[in-house]
């Protein structure tokens, strides 16, 4: 096996995250332990999903915490191992400083499960950042050829000085290969670790837009019979988890200045944020809208729900760092609103394939809800270049077939 294609954070560096080219021949790639943070369903599971399932080549997943991930994953027939330590599950972005302490015996046990279990394999692919960090400060450990899906924006804004401090020692020191799902998280890595952002390759997520296709109007109508709407009534919606930067109540202000249309929101507090979801119930009180702003909860079927909205809104307040919810409304035929800021730009172009208006500006959003219901013509037409789009440059199968190709390059 060869050596250890080093990282280097010299402002100079050009190559430190090397793609190889896909084995020639080579029907069985390197085995591959695939480590995750979390049970739940957010987006770096979602897309970490098919990857694991459709992988032709031994695999099996460690979660740090259960949930309908482990689920989900056994009944594709995908080996899971679990190490949970709650105390390490609430350390998180904002409670990292007090936390990581008392966690400390919780860490040092999770860092040695993550060891054994790496060692049975030849690669340990980490898919979150907690993920990142155990298996790095492991390496001594496992000694195993480390990938890290980047999937989250390195700036300020996002994180405090600590945990890019943490990230930054282990890109150095112990990753090999790293894939971001956006060129904005590639960028605000490469910014931190003073490097080409060129240097970072990207591999961005996809959907089967095939999945959408299938959905008949029945399925729409069953969806509005659920929410007690009218065929025709006017309905737009957010998908995604009730988090305060995913900006839900940046729509339900948008919703007060538009009489009549109806908002669903799709999603759960994934996370621990019910306060917040609380605070969205009390805005649509205030406001005098709780009639029209729908709270659907998790769905699994996010084909039907989708297409049984006019519109797709996307309304995070901080930069997003790829945007899984922007693919998947365009895959449903749906304009797609969203807020310009980090991955969302590399998606959709303005009044091109989609409409894009600034993070949190709640009177833009109402007029491009607007602007499009007045206008069918145009909201047809970013729809259908929309679903081109998706087809063409965020199908599923390439997803797939660059990740693979990532994997079986690896040297190992
Ligand atoms: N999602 C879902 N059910 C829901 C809400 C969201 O399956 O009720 C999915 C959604 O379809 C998308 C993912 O969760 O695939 C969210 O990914 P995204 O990249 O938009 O956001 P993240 O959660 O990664 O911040």
């Amino acid at each position: 096996m060869s050596s250890v294609n080093k990282v280097s954070i010299e402002a100079t560096c050009t190559t430190p995250f090397p793609v190889a080219p896909l084995a020639a021949g080579s029907a069985e790639g390197p085995s591959v332990l695939f480590v995750d943070q979390s049970g739940q369903l957010g987006g770096a599971e979602l897309s970490l999903l098919p990857l694991v399932t459709m992988l032709a080549t031994r695999r099996e997943v460690l979660l740090l915490t259960d949930g309908p991930f482990r689920q989900r994953l056994e009944s594709m027939d995908v080996t899971v191992h679990l190490t949970i330590d709650d105390r390490v599950a609430r350390i998180n972005k904002d409670a990292v400083h007090l936390s990581w302490l008392f966690a400390l015996p919780g860490i040092v046990r999770q860092i040695q499960a993550i060891a054994r279990h790496a060692r049975r394999f030849d690669i340990l692919f980490l898919n979150t950042q907690k993920a990142l960090v155990l298996g790095a400060l492991g390496k001594p450990l496992h000694r195993r050829k480390i990938v890290w899906h980047l999937r989250d924006i390195m700036s300020p804004d996002h994180f405090g000085p600590l945990q890019r401090l943490v990230v930054k020692w282990a890109t150095r020191y112990a990753v090999d290969y790293i894939v971001a799902n956006s060129h904005a998280t590639a960028a605000a890595l490469a910014d931190l670790i003073k490097c080409d952002p060129s240097a970072v390759p990207v591999v961005y997520n996809g959907v089967d837009a095939g999945e959408f296709d299938q959905v008949d109007d029945q399925r729409t109508k069953e969806v509005r019979r659920l929410l007690n709407l009218a065929d025709d009534t006017r309905l737009v919606g957010l998908f995604g988890r009730i988090a305060p930067w995913k900006g839900q109540h940046v729509a339900i202000d948008a919703l007060a200045q538009i009489p009549g249309l109806h908002l669903v929101l799709v999603g759960s507090a994934l996370f621990g944020e019910q306060a917040y979801e609380k605070s969205l119930r009390e805005q649509a009180v205030r406001l005098g809208i709780e009639d029209r702003v729908h709270f659907a909860g998790f769905q699994d079927d996010m084909p039907q729900w989708m297409r049984a909205v006019d519109m797709v809104l996307h309304t995070s307040t901080v930069a997003e760092p790829f945007g899984r919810v922007i693919i998947e409304g365009m895959a449903a035929g749906r304009p797609v609103i969203a807020a310009a800021a980090g991955g969302v730009v590399e998606i959709l172009q303005h009044h091109e394939n989609g409409w894009l208006v600034s993070p949190g500006d709640a009177t833009a959003l109402a007029e491009a809800i607007e602007a499009l219901y007045a206008d069918p013509g145009l909201a047809q037409r970013l729809a259908a270049k929309g679903l081109i789009n998706v087809k063409r440059d965020f199908s599923l199968n390439a997803y797939i077939a660059q990740m693979n190709k990532v994997i079986r390059g690896i040297e190992y």
